[in-house]
Parts: structure tokens; sequence; C-alpha cells
């Protein structure tokens, strides 16, 4: 194992590169049937990516739920800031975004729990997710204002949470290779 990554969130986790050399595994402990390795890492893979939606979706929320309560107390201009609209549309955009970000998830999930055939709902559920995360932290950092930018207000930490779920389980780029071609064939 090399050594420990110093990475920019998700610092809470460790991670390390993991080498293998010369490494035999017995037939017994073989995954399904041979030949078919990569269906199996395609299937995990689309798995794995409803979890990583989640993760994106449950950080969005978070982001979201301290802006709007951050948003109540802070005054600027003689009034709370949920009072100016600018500020107040960027929490009904938050809001919509993790709704329909929710709804991809538990589609995918529900498909999974059907056996159905998830690949498809889980890419986008995945780049959805991902892709609000990261654009509700950003905003939730702004409704900070200076405050978003220190470390003793949380948001600037789910805001370096955030990247990693658009690069892991497949890159946003690579969901949206898989959701049209998905589309398209
Ligand atoms: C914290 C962390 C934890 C990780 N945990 C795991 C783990 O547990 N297991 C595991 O297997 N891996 C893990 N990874 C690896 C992770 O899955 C990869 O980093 C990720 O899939 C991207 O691959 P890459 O880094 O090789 O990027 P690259 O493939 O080099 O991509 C670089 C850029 O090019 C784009 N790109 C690449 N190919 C195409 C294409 N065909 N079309 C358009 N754009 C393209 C990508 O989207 C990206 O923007 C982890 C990485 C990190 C940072």
């Amino acid at each position: 194992m090399r050594q420990k990554e110093n990475k920019l969130g998700i610092r809470g986790s460790d991670t390390h590169t993991v080498m293998f050399t010369d490494v035999k595994v017995p037939k017994e402990n073989r995954i399904g049937e041979d030949g078919f390795g990569f269906k199996f890492a395609m299937k995990t893979l689309a798995g794995g990516r409803i979890g990583i939606a989640s993760q994106a979706l449950g950080i969005a929320s978070g982001a979201y739920e301290l802006a709007k309560e951050y948003s109540k107390t802070r005054k600027a201009f003689g009034t709370e800031i949920m009072n100016h609209q600018a500020i107040a549309f960027k929490l009904a955009d938050m809001a919509t975004r993790i709704e329909a970000a929710r709804l991809l998830c538990m589609k995918a999930a529900w498909e999974k729990d059907n056996k159905m055939d998830y690949t498809l709902s889980s890419s986008m559920a995945k780049v959805y997710a991902s892709e609000t995360a990261m654009w509700t932290t950003v905003e939730a950092v702004q409704v900070h204002g200076g405050y978003g930018f220190v470390k003793e207000y949380h948001v600037e930490r789910l805001m370096r949470d955030a990247k990693i779920t658009q690069i892991y389980e497949g890159t946003s780029e690579v969901q949206r290779i898989v959701i049209s071609r998905a589309i398209l064939k």
C-alpha cells in the first residue's frame, strides 16, 4: 500500500493506492463465469453510482440547509439576507435541483431493487446529483459571504467534499458518454 494521499476533500476518509504484484486468485474465489469480468465490473460501477449520487445528494442537502438557516439570521442592508431576492432565488434553485436529484436517485434505486436495467438511471442520477452538489455548495459559500470562506463554518468543507462526486465512480464526462450511448442507440 502506498502512502496516504493528501486530498482536497473527503479528508475524513483515508485514500491509498493498493498495488498487487504476482497475485494468484484461486478459481473458487472467482466472481461469476470466465470471460464476463468486464460485464461484472460495469454492473458493480452502475450500482456504486447510485451510492455516489446519494452521497452527493446528502452533501447538497446539508449545504442548502446551512445556507437557508444562515440567510434567516444574517442581516445586511437592514434586513435578513433571505429577504434579498438574489439570496431567496439561490435557495429556490437549490431546493428545486436537490428535489430533482433526489427523485433521480430514488428512481435508480427502485430499478435496482426491482432487478431492472439501471445503467441509464444510475448515470443520470450520478451526473445530476454530483453537479447539483458542486453548484449548491459553491452557492452556499456565497450565501455565507466571508464566513463561507473560513473553516469555522462548515460550507467550505462541503464545497471541497462535493468535487470528488464528479470524479470517482466514473467522471461526469463518462456518465454523459453512458447516457448519450443509451439514448442514441
Ligand atoms: C479520493 C479518491 C478515491 C478513489 N477511490 C477509488 C476506488 O475506491 N476504486 C477505484 O477503482 N478507483 C478509485 N478512484 C479513482 C477514480 O475512480 C478515478 O480517478 C476516476 O475514475 C477518473 O479516472 P482518472 O483519474 O484516470 O482520470 P482520467 O481518465 O485520466 O480523466 C481525466 C479527464 O479526462 C476526461 N476523460 C477521460 N476519458 C474521456 C473520454 N473518453 N471522453 C471524454 N472525457 C474523458 C475525464 O472525464 C477527466 O475529466 C479514486 C479517486 C480518488 C481521487
